[in-house]
């Protein structure tokens, strides 16, 4: 196995506080083309690097969509990926601390806690929401998926669980040798079947044969990075960037999807919530002494601890916005440090019809990929966006959340549409879910069969989220996992 970044066995990945002290060591950092739709902003794209990739930088949170999801997969030329079919996969990989039902699993490797921490004020906003009928959902991943509540973590003891704590040992094993600090520079070929990788570690250029089958599992940019790098992808692009075309597979890096988000930002008195102020960096020392002692406390926070799934006006039978709430100010992804307390909200656009691309825009697999999400090009996302918008300030301008009378940062009048499509435009962005750009399928145009194998290409798979035929209805770690899952499933039957 070969990972372009560390080991991530540091306090940054294992604390789960430390989440937004993310660095260029564990995070790629990326940022897209200018966005059209954004009033030409470019959006901001983190992505985990080091042994666990995202599920090391991200924010815990395990959801897997919505059952429907998958039946669309199954109907979109995926046979085997229906819910019934990947829900037993779901349920293998999870080791829930609740114990097992019918939808979860509690012998897998991935532990799943729930928030022994959660901040008075996320209970707030569960209990607002709850006032307004909103059901309020324990378990976002049983029976149904509308609703709020406090999200389930992916936490073993208080500590981050990564997808590489979960599978990977922490010691020697006879049949898999893990290379970091090695970057993939391209795949190499033998008699067209993919046979091997070359990549650089330490400025040294190396190679590395494979004997029966290359695993692609480099996420949603550089998985078709890496297969335009190696010949496979829209043809005259490659010819373009002066790469030979071994396979003209324009899917390779389109229908990119990605959920497109906004974040109301409030600013309270004093310091219930969490923030920069001496107080505040007093407080956030106690809490990393009592992790430190404890594994309990504050730092055991994905700061997104509640949320839920709501059904717009414009909703059919699946929820069409999600909500994340946030216990302290979030400006630009965090990276406008704020002064002062106080609260978030996201809402993003669950099932987004915007598509983008990501291209090259080198032949060296050190450069950034180009990362074009054309968010808001579909005008029903901005619809659907609206609607979430407003559905979340209903909730949040409802007691006892409101009674901690936060001062909207942006205050416009929400009944007037121009207003509030373009305080949207101003600041929407992603959170962190993109998909799709290696797209699953049984037709001609698809870049990997339902089992996982590139077309066209023999002894080459590729195991992450760009495979998926849709965005889901949800975070995408969970359902990353679930691929990764059946795609060792496939090998082993291959
Ligand atoms: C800030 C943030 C918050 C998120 N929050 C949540 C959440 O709370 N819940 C949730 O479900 N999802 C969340 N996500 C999304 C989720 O983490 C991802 O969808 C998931 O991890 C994707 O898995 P993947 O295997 O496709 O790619 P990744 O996890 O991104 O893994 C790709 C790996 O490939 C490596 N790599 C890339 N290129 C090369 C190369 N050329 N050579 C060698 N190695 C390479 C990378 O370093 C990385 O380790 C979040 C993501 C981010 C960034």
């Amino acid at each position: 196995m070969l990972e372009a970044g560390g080991r991530n066995t540091s306090l940054k990945t294992i604390m789960p506080g430390m989440m937004p002290f993310q660095t260029d060591r564990t995070n790629w950092r990326f940022e897209t083309v200018p966005q059209p739709g954004l009033n030409g902003r470019r959006g901001y794209q983190p992505r985990g690097k080091g042994l666990g990739g995202s599920s090391a930088i991200n924010a815990m949170l395990y959801i897997r969509g919505h059952s429907q999801d998958y039946d669309e997969w199954r109907d979109l030329g995926c046979p085997g990926w229906g819910w019934d079919e990947v829900l037993p996969w779901f349920r293998t990989s999870e080791h829930n601390v609740r114990g097992a039902d019918a939808f979860h699993g509690e012998n897998g490797p991935l532990w799943v806690s729930d928030q022994e921490h959660a901040h008075p004020g996320s209970r707030a906003f569960v209990e607002a929401a709850s006032r307004l009928q909103i059901p309020v959902n324990p378990d976002f991943n049983g029976v149904q998926q509308e609703g709020v509540g406090l999200y389930q973590v992916t936490q073993k003891g208080g500590e981050r669980w990564t997808a590489a704590r979960a599978y990977l040992p922490p010691g020697q094993r006879d049949n898999l040798e893990i290379i970091c600090d090695a970057l993939v520079d391209r795949i190499l070929f033998t008699d067209g079947r993919a046979s091997g990788v070359a990549y650089r570690l330490a400025g040294e250029a190396r190679e590395i044969r494979a004997r029966r089958a290359v695993v692609l599992a480099a996420g949603a940019f550089q998985t078709p990075q890496l297969l335009m790098l190696s010949g496979i992808g829209p043809g005259a692009h490659l010819a373009e960037m002066g790469i030979e075309v071994r396979l003209d597979r324009p899917a390779v890096g389109s229908d990119l999807q990605d959920h497109i988000d906004y974040v109301a930002a409030f600013e309270t008195e004093g310091s219930f919530f969490l923030g920069r102020s001496p107080i505040g960096t007093l407080k956030s020392l106690g809490a990393m002494a009592q992790w430190l002692l404890t594994r309990r406390g504050g730092m055991t926070s994905p700061f997104a601890e509640a949320g839920g799934f709501l059904r717009t006006e414009l909703a059919g039978a699946r929820p069409d916005v999600q909500l994340h709430f946030l216990i302290a100010i979030v400006e630009d992804h965090g990276r406008t440090k704020v002064k002062g307390h106080g609260y978030s909200c996201h809402a993003c656009v669950l099932r987004p019809e915007s598509r983008g691309t990501v291209r090259l825009q080198s032949p060296d697999a050190a450069s950034a990929p180009l990362i074009d999400p054309a968010f808001l090009s579909d005008p029903r996302d901005m619809e659907v966006l609206k609607a979430g918008v407003r559905a979340m300030y209903r909730i949040l301008d409802t007691p006892p959340l409101a009674d901690y009378k936060g001062r909207d940062r942006y205050p416009i009048d929400l009944a007037d549409d121009a207003a509030l499509e373009s305080l949207i435009r101003a600041r929407a962005d992603t959170v962190y879910h993109p998909v799709g750009t290696a797209r699953m399928g049984s037709d001609e145009a698809a870049v990997v069969d339902p089992r996982l194998k590139v077309r066209g290409v023999d002894g080459l798979y590729i195991a992450d989220a760009s495979v998926m035929p849709r965005l889901i209805g949800g975070n995408t770690n969970a359902p990353s996992i679930m691929i990764g899952e059946r795609a060792a499933a496939f090998l082993c039957e291959a």
